[in-house]
């Protein structure tokens, strides 16, 4: 279980988003690079990440990068974040249950929190500000 010494988790809030529904947003400065929090939840693989996705709708799922996935449905805030062709932060590789959420940019006070979900069926239809 990877722990991170100094992360932003606590600084993130939920809140009604421009982009869609819901999102995360940062209620402080974080500089780039920097880790913002842990991504966790239930680690399933390539089979319950599908059925789940078709049968269940759950579209909170992480691809570790490997092969397995987590499904961050039951968290609280990361399940939030929304896409955006130009986000301000990048999914790290963590260990197998887990993925670090990562400053991409320097961000400010108040800025939404975004990232590339980097799947094909997304930017067909990206209503995002970078797309828009
Ligand atoms: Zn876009």
């Amino acid at each position: 279980m990877i722990f991170l010494k100094n992360d932003f988790e606590n600084d993130v809030f939920v809140k009604n988003s421009f982009i869609h529904g819901t999102g995360i947003f940062s209620s402080i400065a974080i500089p780039e690079g920097a880790p913002i929090m842990i991504i966790k939840g239930e680690v399933i693989d390539g089979n319950e990440c599908e059925r789940r996705e078709d049968e269940e709708d759950n579209v909170y799922i992480f691809w570790n990068g490997v092969d397995c996935y987590i499904d961050a449905v039951k968290t609280d805030k990361i399940k939030f974040i929304n896409h955006d062709c130009d986000c301000n932060c990048e999914v790290l590789d963590g260990d197998e249950e887990s993925l670090i959420l990562s400053a991409y940019r320097n961000i400010e006070p108040g800025e939404e929190l975004t990232i590339d979900y980097g799947y094909d069926e997304i930017y067909e239809s990206c209503k995002c500000k970078a797309c828009a």
